[in-house]
């Protein structure tokens, strides 16, 4: 004797309990099931034939009594090893069909081949030459609810076929159909067992009954007969044997599966779902557009005006000190810084150049033109301290310094105005305030680096010159430093100021100011504006997240039939929790995708209306991936709920 595929001993199930009244089911089933049987169980409704199929094919379990398998105690195995069995074992058929309604008939025949692993093309292939088999060669782009209820059911038989089926449960399979469905249905199902498979069918159908070789009869969840196969063991069709059966869960189990196939298709059904009911999901993952979307435009406005200071201090040098004289207590005549302290500040090793700066705005004539611009004496260090070149001609020399030398370094909107009509502007001369100057050279322009179109009108000539010739006093109206560190300008400040209060016997007659100072208040401010507009952004998000949250939790309850019939079919307790975590992935990337995209407009329109605006890569993937951690996070509890949730139950649900 062969071991049987299926034993049951003494199968009780109690339903209720805790309270509710206690149902009695199944109240001691015992039976055998040999490779190559077709069994059919026939019983009036409520008598418990569906629940024994329901324990046979491993979606629940009894409350006493024991089921082995191919010889081996299904109590013992796990949840893996389970749908394991309800994979590659079993197939089911239901009276209802218990189609994916948003699937094709393909799709539905493929999903039990997608959870064992099979690559796309082989269970496509497969599947296709599986609907061809059953007469639906032209409906395979169909869903369900385009197909008859003959070729549902059909479908769900290719399905169950997909990965072997080797014993098909078929739970009133023709119980919905009509007379003429209903007998093609069971011609396969005659097909099918001679061709070795085992087929348990239930029926309250005599006539349906009387195709099998043995009829089992259930009355109030008790067998009361069993007609047993009369045909000897020659007649039978072999089939797979227990022991090669056993083997291959022992192999099979162990597969990991091909999560890539999984998660594609995870994906598709997820894109699939979103795209019906596409108007819902839009309303929800605003939070996380608006998130996105606040979390990249504000850093690009942070981003944009935080590049435009930096610009201003890379045009004029972050490293600047400006010191000029100021009165020590009020009403006093103001101090005076002299040449003396210049040299004086020269010899601080903090300091990298010192420049005495003399200047005003003067009438400037050339031929009949004339304009007002300001004139400063300035030394040679111009240049390096400004960060501003010649480019055209030569700056003014050490020499001309000393000699007091008439020669001007002129900005570009001098050149424009009063020397347009030369070619070539070195060399003439400009009448500044009554001295003749000659122009020696040509600033850059900087009006368009710094934001301020006027430091391009300005002349500059030697210090000296300007001294002598223009103001006629000696003393600088304001000396410039350029301190040797920008990281180190308060220090070089602090140096500064104690070692003019020594050379001015102690009195605080001056005064040192410094750009990077004024630049980083404004930028202080800023970063709390960013701060605040963050914590906004960070609602957003949270608010998103509770929406992505909350459409899971209406997709998981809308879906349960269908979770219960991806478990039916073999899906792992970890199969459903990923296909329900790429859902809230995939929802919380379009959120996140849309919100760049809007953030990216409305950045285009602050660019418009002249708004210092700069996207930054790390930004939007930044916001991005919190949206994905978002879905993540929010995601889990709707997905682990639908992982755990118990088959039968499942596909009971409405
Ligand atoms: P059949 O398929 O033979 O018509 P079922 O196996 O579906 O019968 O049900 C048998 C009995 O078990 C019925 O009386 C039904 O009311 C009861 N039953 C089924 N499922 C549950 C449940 N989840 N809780 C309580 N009673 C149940
Ligand atoms: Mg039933």
């Amino acid at each position: 004797m062969t071991t049987p595929l299926i034993e049951l001993r003494d199968i009780c199930k109690a339903y209720g309990g805790f309270g509710t009244p206690r149902v009695d089911v199944l109240r001691g089933i015992s039976v055998r099931i040999h490779p190559g049987e077709f069994v059919a169980i026939v019983g009036a409704s409520g008598s418990g034939k569906s629940t024994l199929m329901n324990i046979l094919g491993c979606l629940d379990r009894p409350t006493r009594g024991s089921y082995h398998f191919a010889g081996m105690d299904v109590a013992e195995l796990g949840n893996d090893e389970l749908a394991w069995l309800r994979r590659e074992a079993f197939g089911f058929v239901f009276q209802g069909y218990h189609l994916i309604p948003s699937g094709s008939a393909l799709e539905n025949v493929e999903m039990p081949a997608i959870y064992a692993g099979i690559p796309a093309q082989e269970r496509q292939v497969r599947a296709a030459a599986l609907l061809d088999r059953l007469g639906l060669a032209s409906r395979t782009a169909n869903r369900p609810h385009q197909l008859s209820g003959g070729q549902q059911q059909r479908v769900s038989i290719a399905r169950a076929l997909m990965n072997g089926g080797h014993i098909i449960l078929a739970d009133e399979p023709t119980g919905a159909l009509d007379s003429h469905s209903g007998k093609e249905v069971m011609a396969l199902l005659d097909e099918l067992a001679s061709q070795g498979h085992v087929i348990i069918l239930i029926t309250h159908d005599r006539d349906v009954a009387a195709r099998a070789h043995r009829v089992i009869e259930i009355r109030d969840g008790l067998m009361i007969s069993d007609s047993a196969d009369q045909r000897d063991g020659a007649a039978r069709h072999p089939g797979l044997q227990a022991d090669d059966l056993r083997q291959r869960l022992g192999q099979g189990a162990q597969l990991r599966g091909a999560w890539k196939g999984e998660l594609v298709e995870a994906l598709q059904a997820a894109w699939r779902i979103m795209w019906i009911n596409r108007f819902r999901t839009a309303l929800t993952l605003l939070g996380i557009v608006i998130g996105v979307a606040s979390v990249v435009v504000m850093l690009a406005v942070g981003e944009g005006s935080k590049r435009q200071v930096m610009a201003q201090m890379a045009a004029f040098g972050s490293n600047i000190l400006y010191l000029n004289g100021k009165p020590a207590t009020l009403g006093e005549p103001a101090g005076t810084v002299t040449l003396d302290d210049v040299a004086a500040i020269g010899q601080l090793p903090q300091v990298k150049h010192v420049m005495p700066v003399i200047g005003e705005k003067l009438m400037v004539r050339q031929n009949n033109t004339s304009q007002m611009f300001y004139v400063g004496g300035n030394n040679t260090w111009f240049e390096d301290i400004f960060n501003w070149p010649v480019v055209e001609g030569s700056f003014f020399s050490q020499a001309d310094e000393a000699g007091a030398a008439a020669v001007a370094v002129i900005g570009q909107k001098v050149r424009e105005r009063m020397l347009g009509d030369h070619a070539n502007p070195i060399g003439q001369y400009l009448l500044i305030g009554n001295v003749p100057f000659q122009v020696i050279g040509i600033l850059a322009g900087k009006g368009a680096s710094s934001g301020d179109q006027d430091s391009d009108g300005r002349i500059v000539v030697p210090y000296s010159a300007a001294a002598i010739r223009l103001f006629g006093h000696r003393d600088p109206d304001y000396i410039t430093i350029a301190a040797r560190d920008s990281a180190q300008v308060n220090g070089t400040e602090a140096a500064i100021d104690h070692l003019l209060r020594q050379r001015h016997q102690g009195r605080h007659d001056f005064e040192l100011t410094n750009d990077a100072a004024l630049i980083q208040a404004e930028a202080r401010t800023q970063s709390s504006l960013s701060l605040m507009l963050g914590a906004i952004a960070a609602i957003s998000l949270l608010v998103g997240g509770i929406g992505v949250m909350n459409i899971m939790l209406m997709t998981v309850r809308e879906r349960t039939r269908e979770i219960g019939i991806r478990m039916a079919t073999g899906a792992r307790q970890r199969d459903i929790m990923r296909q329900f975590l790429s859902e809230a992935v995939m929802l919380s990337m379009v959120g996140g995708l849309s919100g760049i995209v809007l953030a990216l407009v409305v950045g285009a329109g602050l660019m418009l209306a002249d708004i210092a605006v700069a996207f930054a890569l790390p930004a939007m993937l930044g916001a991005f991936t919190c949206a994905v951690i978002t879905g993540i996070v929010f995601g889990f509890m709707p997905a682990r709920k639908a992982a755990r949730l118990d088959p039968v139950k499942a596909l009971t649900s409405e």
